[in-house]
């Protein structure tokens, strides 16, 4: 039978179709292994050519025989420009905002054919506390709301670049969907009195259907109203209302689940695109007891189409608990040290 299920926060309905239903491994992509190589000449990102790239903002030394490790340059062809105030002004009912804002991009690594699930640990670590780096720097400008830390990887997730990177963007405006994430939580904390996150996890971690892996401090399960095949939420175990209040144990912690989570995906369903994106309170949330940040991954293995487009629900054809225990049993200890990138 097919069924309806609703996600706890965002209140979207999902269609599981299992009338529809795929087996998780129908999804994979079967592309054939690019051969990628580890340096590339013509990539403004590879070692030796920092010059292309704008100014350095920040630099992590690398290891022996590396030049360094992860780099943070301005975005070249930002999104928006850190030059210009934003200035706000409504005329009628248009409401405009001059175009200030932070576009950073992440290096994650000097390699250019390793994405992150074939990155070792340690370099995710370091790459993670990159981003805690910038998201508390650019937090404390009055004149930012909010900031999105998110990868791309692949054309169809996005990427116009293959050198592994992630990229931040500090708007100066709370995107709708984000208040209303945050309006949902404390709607929920008002009525019952708890974080409505923690509550979940709770539950899902006691249920263990969902469950892809558990960590000392963080843990990736499939998402129950999941609106599309294999999207993963990774949740830290400890009440945070903000990505900067993590801490350097558990970014450990952290780049451990989310690189075997990634791994997974890259094994289990052949290095399909994918994004993934830092949904955080604003830094000034930081101690607040009703909101919760985590990871979501999502896989791009669907395309949206025009009911999803006029209805804003989902038709997702794998069950969320089949994803789960597919992604449980794909084991990744080769993945490490393979060099097929992309
Ligand atoms: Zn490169
Ligand atoms: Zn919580």
């Amino acid at each position: 039978m097919p069924e309806l299920r609703q996600n706890f926060f965002s209140k979207e309905w999902v269609i599981i179709a299992t009338e529809r239903a795929k087996r998780p491994e129908e999804l994979a992509t079967h592309r054939p292994a690019q051969a990628i190589p580890a340096f590339l000449e013509t990539c403004v990102f590879c070692p030796g050519n920092e010059s292309k790239t704008p100014p350095e903002v920040l630099r992590v030394p690398g290891g022996p025989g590396e030049s360094w490790g992860v780099r943070v340059i301005p975005n070249k062809f930002a999104a928006l420009s850190s030059e210009v105030q934003p200035t706000r002004n409504l005329q009628h009912l248009r409401r405009r905002i001059d175009g200030f804002g932070f576009h950073e991009v992440i290096v994650d690594s000097p390699d250019h054919s390793r994405c992150m699930a074939l990155l070792s640990d340690a370099q995710v670590a370091s790459i993670l506390g990159v981003y805690r780096q910038r998201y508390n720097a650019l937090s404390v400008d009055r004149r930012v709301n909010h900031i999105t830390i998110f990868k791309n990887h692949g054309a169809d997730a996005g990427a116009s670049l293959q050198h592994p990177h992630s990229q931040l963007i500090a708007t100066p405006v709370i995107p709708s969907q984000v208040r209303h994430r945050l309006h949902e939580a404390l709607r929920h904390y008002d009525d019952v009195g708890e974080c409505m996150f923690c509550h979940m996890v709770e539950r899902e971690v006691e249920d263990q259907t969902r469950i892809v892996i558990k960590g000392e401090h963080f843990v990736a399960m499939e998402v129950f109203a999941a609106a599309t095949p294999f999207a993963t939420y990774v949740f830290p175990l400890r009440h945070m209302a903000s990505f900067g209040e993590i801490t350097d144990v558990e970014i450990v912690d952290l780049a451990r689940v989310l690189r075997t989570l990634l791994a997974k995906v890259y094994v289990g369903l052949e290095n399909p695109d994918l994004n993934y994106t830092i949904r955080s309170g604003p830094t000034e949330y930081s101690g607040a007891r009703h909101f919760h940040w985590y990871v979501s991954v999502i896989p791009r293995l669907t395309r949206v189409a025009g009911f999803e487009l006029g209805s804003g629900m989902f038709i997702n054809t794998v069950l969320p608990e089949a994803a789960a225990e597919f992604l449980r049993k794909v084991s990744v200890d080769k993945t490490l040290g393979a060099g097929a990138g992309k």
